[in-house]
C-alpha cells in the first residue's frame, strides 16, 4: 500500500506543493508547527534516510539547500531546524523519508533538536570509547 507521501507524489491527495523536480518534491507540512514547516522527500519510497541510494540521497540533500532558504525567506525566519524522524521510535510515523524544515523564530518559545531525546546517559569513558569503537567499525562495512 501505498504511503500518504507517494499519494500526494501521483496526485491522488492534494498538498501544497512548493517544490518538484524528477526525484525529489516538497510540500508543506498540514500539521505546521511554524509557519512554513515544510516536508522534503525523495519521491521514491524508501522508510528510512539510510535507505535511500546514494544518487537520490544527492538529489535529496540539494532540494533540502534549496528549500531551506526559500522557506526561511517566505516566512521571514532568521533559522530553520531540519530533521529526519529516523525509525518508528524516533517518531517517525509516516514510512516514506521525509526531512522537516520547521522555520525558527527568535522568542519563539522552541527548543534545540538537543531537547528531542529522553533523559540524557551518564556515560562514562570507557562506554563512551566502547560505543566509538562500535559505530566506527558498522561505518566501515
Ligand atoms: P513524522 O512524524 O513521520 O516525522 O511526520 C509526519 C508528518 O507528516 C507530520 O508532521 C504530519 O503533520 C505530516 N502529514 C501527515 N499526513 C499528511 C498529509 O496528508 N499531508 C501533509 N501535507 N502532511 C501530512
Amino acid at each position: 500500500m501505498a504511503t500518504i507521501f507517494s499519494q500526494i507524489v501521483e496526485g491522488e491527495i492534494p498538498a501544497r506543493v512548493v517544490y518538484e523536480d524528477e526525484t525529489t518534491m516538497a510540500f508543506l507540512d498540514a500539521n505546521p508547527l511554524a509557519p512554513g514547516h515544510t516536508l522534503v522527500i525523495p519521491k521514491d519510497e524508501y522508510e528510512r534516510l539510510n535507505d535511500v541510494p546514494d544518487d537520490l540521497a544527492t538529489d535529496l540533500y540539494a532540494t533540502l539547500q534549496k528549500v531551506i532558504p526559500a522557506v526561511e525567506e517566505a516566512v521571514d525566519a532568521p533559522a530553520s531546524n531540519v530533521a529526519f524522524n529516523n525509525g518508528e521510535a524516533a517518531g517517525q510515523e509516516v514510512p516514506h523519508v521525509h526531512g522537516h524544515i520547521i522555520p525558527r523564530f527568535d522568542g519563539d518559545g522552541g527548543n534545540p533538536i538537543h531537547a528531542i531525546a529522553g533523559s540524557p546517559p551518564n556515560l562514562d569513558d570507557d562506554e563512551l570509547d566502547d560505543i566509538a569503537e562500535r559505530i566506527s567499525a558498522n561505518s566501515r562495512t
